[in-house]
């Protein structure tokens, strides 16, 4: 079966997954486009020499016929009316992260969720997908290194865009550390706290660069994760899960060694989009497949509410410098057996 999709927000990630369905991955058609600018809407088709349809909004494209599944790839403040109307209409969407903006708009999609009865939300939190992410999380599962007691984390990327600002180290950049430890280490947050050490001069003006943010989990897991978008060396991220037997850490992407110039070198990467291309795929695959059964898999829309109390926390935790609680209400039945 093909999963016909509408896409939108037809900007760079929603013109890269278009991309992906139509040349990478079997089971899914791109037949319908929305964005803000038509005329990028347009243009996402023409690239890939496509015959879908435009249409003005994206509520309207969700009501059509044509469209049995959706992808919310626009701006992050106008994901929610979007994933609430295919959830209303019962077409299973998937929504780049973050799902919305606000913990209170993530609720609006969990009520909706479950008062439709069934899932339909998958939120574009791709590490669960990485393979390396994947293999860490089967050895702590197996009991490997005994119960994890402590992880160490590090989120560093070579420099970053004139517009980023200090909260958006957690909005745009921890968030995927949120979300996937909560995953690997299948627990909740419950406080966080936020210290800033010595400045690098590489951040520009008002920026406050590098960051460690150390969050308490429900069953006492310590984590520390240092956020430095000003590194220079490239985008490099660390894992480490210390347990009451052992240490598991997050794989190195695969590169090739070199000896050469009396020195024996790795590379490293130094775009975010290298990093996890594969996982894209594998989300998106996850995604038409359970569309093709009416239904949705992988990070739950819980989950996008969940990192949203935890994300909003950590901002409350940079400007207070104090311990902060996360506030997360108990996970409904709904979402016990989800991703
Ligand atoms: P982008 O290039 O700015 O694309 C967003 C597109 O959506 C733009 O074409 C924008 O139009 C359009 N848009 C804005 N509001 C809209 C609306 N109400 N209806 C329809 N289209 C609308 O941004 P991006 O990098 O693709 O990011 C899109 C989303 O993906 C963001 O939420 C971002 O956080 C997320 N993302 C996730 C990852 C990941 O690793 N999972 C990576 C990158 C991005 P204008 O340009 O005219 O405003």
């Amino acid at each position: 079966m093909t999963v016909n999709i509408g896409v939108i927000g037809t900007g760079a990630i929603g013109r890269d997954h278009m991309r992906r369905i139509t040349q990478t991955l079997a089971g899914g058609a791109i037949v319908a486009v929305s964005d803000v600018n038509r005329g990028a809407a347009e243009a996402s088709l023409a690239a890939l020499d496509l015959d879908g349809e435009v249409f003005a909004t994206g509520a309207e494209l969700v009501a059509s016929p044509k469209v049995d599944a959706v992808l919310v790839t626009s701006w992050g403040g106008a994901h929610e009316p979007d994933v609430l109307s295919a959830v209303k209409a019962g077409k299973p969407v998937f929504c780049e992260k973050p799902l919305a903006t606000t913990a209170q708009g993530c609720r609006n999609i969990v009520e909706a969720e479950i008062a439709g009865g069934r899932r339909l939300v998958q939120v574009g939190f791709m590490r669960r997908y990485d393979a390396g992410y994947r293999m860490l999380k089967t050895m702590i599962d197996a009991g490997t290194i005994g119960a994890p007691l402590m992880v160490h984390g590090a989120h560093r990327n070579p420099t970053v865009g004139a517009n980023y600002t200090t909260d958006m180290a957690i909005h745009d950049t921890l968030i995927h550390e949120i979300d996937v430890l909560r995953w690997l280490l299948d627990d909740d947050y419950r406080s966080v706290q936020v210290v800033f050490p010595r400045r690098t001069p590489n951040a520009r003006e008002g920026l406050r660069d590098p960051q460690v943010v150390m969050i308490e989990t429900v069953k006492g897991v310590r984590i520390d994760v240092e956020i430095f978008v000003n590194c220079v060396y490239g985008y490099d991220i660390q894992c480490e899960i210390v347990g009451e037997t052992g240490i598991a850490r997050l794989p190195e992407p695969m590169s090739i060694q070199t000896r050469s110039g009396a020195r024996l070198s790795n590379e490293i990467l130094v775009d975010w989009k290298d990093r996890f291309i594969d996982s894209y795929d594998v989300e998106l695959k996850d995604f038409l497949a359970a569309a093709a059964r009416g239904t949705a898999s992988g990070p739950t829309a819980w989950d996008g509410f969940a990192a949203a109390v935890a994300a909003d926390a950590c901002v409350k935790a940079q400007g207070s410098g104090a311990i902060e609680p996360v506030a997360m209400p108990e996970r409904p039945a709904f979402y016990a057996f989800g991703a």
